[in-house]
């Protein structure tokens, strides 16, 4: 039998299951408005029984960002999304025994048939977005008023109607007057509010789909002695840790999260440490002020058109939604 569920218990449930953040979309209004309609990520192709969608966050701890190696944070980033899925599961599995279904999509879905299988079957920030968790940054990472885009996401469809949540007007991502991820990005993969899925791939994705493919296609041509270069390579050991522990498949590369000044975690623990960004370049820079100029003379920004704005912030940026949770942070760690 079906129990009286509603947003604020589904919400409570993925807190006591070890989320951080928990919200709701309703899939009529994901139906609606895929992120590209040429290649929909939409919950309906997922099952036409699906009524919600609770969208659950978990951040990523900030010692990672502070490592001076990357693979301290590639490991615990790895971590950290096997917990979000095992707290997903545990969602579904409450959801289950209150009469519901609950199925669990995670961050490393892919759909081949949506763009050549650059596409998952669900675009986990838009979701989040629209449940009003936190809008899309400059390099369209999902960013929320409390980590910045250091949080990790998954979601749960359900066939429960639950209450959505109503998605941000503010942008929180503070813009191209600061395009600090800009100037981390090693592979200048950050655009206007838009990403070089491929550039991007080559360090966040070092063991992912293209890098699997790419070792192969290296060791059918090589001759004898490429061959043996190849079995000794440090890549075939990375090779063999993603095909063990998911090691490298997906967010591998932390600097454009690590630099983002937006949430409490940034101020607490990171400002000092990533204050300057040795990847700075005068060309970068001068990338961050063309975005700047184009936004301000209104120019025609892919990123920024009417169907993308609604997950960028339509209202634009003006700090409130920061400095209320800088308050708020305040006032928890003084009466802690
Ligand atoms: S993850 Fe790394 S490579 Fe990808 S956009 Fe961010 S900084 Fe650039
Ligand atoms: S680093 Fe700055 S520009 Fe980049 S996402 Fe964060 S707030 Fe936006």
């Amino acid at each position: 039998m079906k129990s009286n569920i509603t947003s604020e218990k589904v919400k409570q449930i993925v807190l006591d299951c070890g989320g951080d953040l928990a919200g709701i979309a309703s899939t009529k209004t994901l139906n609606a408005f895929p992120p590209d309609p040429r290649w929909p990520q939409t919950p309906e192709r997922m099952t036409p029984d699906a009524k919600s969608v609770i969208v659950i966050g978990l951040r990523v701890p900030v010692a990672g960002f502070r490592a001076r190696e990357p693979e301290p944070y590639q490991m615990m980033n790895m971590m950290n999304n096997r917990r979000l899925d095992k707290i997903a599961r545990k969602v579904s599995e409450v959801l289950e025994k209150q009469g519901y279904f609950g199925l669990v999509m995670n961050n490393n879905s892919t759909d081949w048939r949506l763009k050549s299988g650059t596409y998952g079957h669900l675009s986990l920030r838009h979701l989040a977005v629209e449940a009003g968790m936190g809008t899309l940054g400059l390099g369209v990472n999902f960013m929320c008023v409390e980590y910045g885009p250091r949080v990790n996401l998954a979601v749960v469809i359900t066939d429960a109607r639950l209450e959505p949540g109503t998605p941000l007007t503010e942008q929180l991502c503070v813009g191209e007057g600061c395009s600090r991820c800009l100037y981390a990005c090693p592979t200048d993969s950050v655009l206007h509010f838009h990403i070089d899925k491929r550039g991007c791939s080559t360090k966040a994705q070092v063991t992912g789909f293209y890098g699997a493919a790419d070792i192969f296609d290296k060791f059918l041509h090589a001759d004898d002695d490429g061959r043996k270069e190849i079995l000794k390579s440090n890549t075939l050991m990375k090779y063999w840790q993603g095909l063990t522990r998911v090691w490298g498949c997906f967010g591998t590369c932390p600097r454009c999260t690590a630099v983002c000044p937006v949430g409490d975690d940034y101020h607490a623990h990171l400002a000092d440490d990533q204050k300057v960004i040795p990847e700075t370049t005068p060309e970068r820079v001068a990338k961050g002020k063309e975005y700047q100029s184009a936004r301000r003379a209104g120019d025609e920004v892919p990123g920024l058109s009417d169907w993308n704005i609604r997950w960028v912030g339509p209202d634009g940026y003006n700090g409130k939604a920061a400095k209320e949770q800088r308050k708020k942070f305040r006032a928890q760690k003084e009466a802690e």
